[in-house]
């Protein structure tokens, strides 16, 4: 029998027998990070990214779901307000009907880069160019999210700001 195509089936990664070889690089990938206090500031970006690229496994519920596509449109799209976490936390606290985003295309490859390119990377400042350009392919690949993305963004910071108010 000739043998199957070598490729995590979640994210198009090469050379990989199935997911569980793949999720193995990405625990490395976040160990470097842990390890090395320059990449912390890429840890979460890393954890939306991967994830996006593996929904079946990180974006089962809705909230998981939610949080890191909003948890990615504003590392793309936002500003360096450091609050937005929390109040995106806040935000999926409270609001329980929340609609799991379908994931596109349903099955198979995600945005051009995966976990293979981050951890093949040779030094601090590649880790960090290659996490925002796999996390900047992955994000497109999730187009037609996006204005849905935008919403939940918008209310999470409404809502944050409407708490801050509140003393
Ligand atoms: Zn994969």
């Amino acid at each position: 029998m000739a043998p199957g195509p070598m490729r995590c089936p979640e994210c198009g990664a090469r050379g990989l027998a199935d997911e569980d070889e793949c999720n193995g690089l990405f625990q490395e990938v976040v160990g470097r990070e842990f390890s090395r206090p320059e990449l912390f500031h890429v840890h979460r970006l890393t954890v939306d990214a991967y994830s996006l690229q593996h929904p079946a496994r990180y974006m089962k519920s809705a909230k998981s779901a939610v949080a890191h596509l909003t948890g990615m449109c504003w590392a793309m799209e936002g500003d360096d307000d450091p609050s937005i976490s929390n109040a995106l936390s806040r935000f999926l606290d409270g609001t329980p009907t929340l609609t799991r985003p379908e994931p596109v295309p349903p099955g198979g490859v995600r945005g051009g880069l995966n976990i293979v390119d981050v951890h093949s990377a040779e030094d601090s400042e590649q880790h960090i160019k290659l996490v925002k350009e796999w996390a900047r392919s992955v994000w497109e690949s999730w187009a037609e999210n996006h204005e849905k993305a935008r919403e939940w963004v918008e209310e999470a910071k409404v809502k944050g700001r409407s708490q801050k108010g509140r003393r």
